[in-house]
């Protein structure tokens, strides 16, 4: 069983998954609502639309934006069930555990960490660009 940090490394190496990312709207949403209602959404989407043996509409249940942890679950290849058996091997046709499904909301929820982190080291860098050049004006 790998770690979430290898999980999150190998997926950074996939051109496809590594295209999804957090937009401002979705990172302003965050802010607003707090990671823990986050966290809330992504337990109750597992549990709502991948964790039933036989999810509704299975390849097509996650929409591609709406919803931060929704471009977080293609990000982490959690969209459907499909995926999760590519990725992490797991079984098709059979309801996910509780612990399956807990493991499936950490990874959501270390990738959008991971990606406000991301985003706010872009902000401070940008940040620091427009500082130096005024200070060249003069
Ligand atoms: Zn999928």
């Amino acid at each position: 069983m790998q770690t979430i940090t290898q999980a999150l490394e190998k997926l950074r190496q996939s051109k496809f998954r590594s295209r999804f990312v957090l937009h401002s709207a979705d990172l302003e949403y965050i802010q607003r609502v707090g990671m823990d209602t986050i966290q809330i959404h992504a337990v109750r989407f597992v549990k709502e639309r991948l964790a039933p043996a036989n999810p509704k509409n299975d390849g097509k249940q996650t929409p591609m934006k709406g919803h931060p942890v929704f471009i977080a679950q293609h990000a982490t290849a959690c969209c459907c069930r499909g995926c999760l058996h590519r990725w992490y091997g797991v079984a098709e046709g059979k309801e996910l555990s509780d612990k399956q499904q807990q493991k499936i909301v950490n990874l959501i929820m270390s990738w959008i960490a991971e990606q406000i982190c991301i985003q706010e080291k872009e902000t401070r860098t940008k940040e620091r660009t427009s500082d130096r050049s005024s200070t060249d004006t003069f």
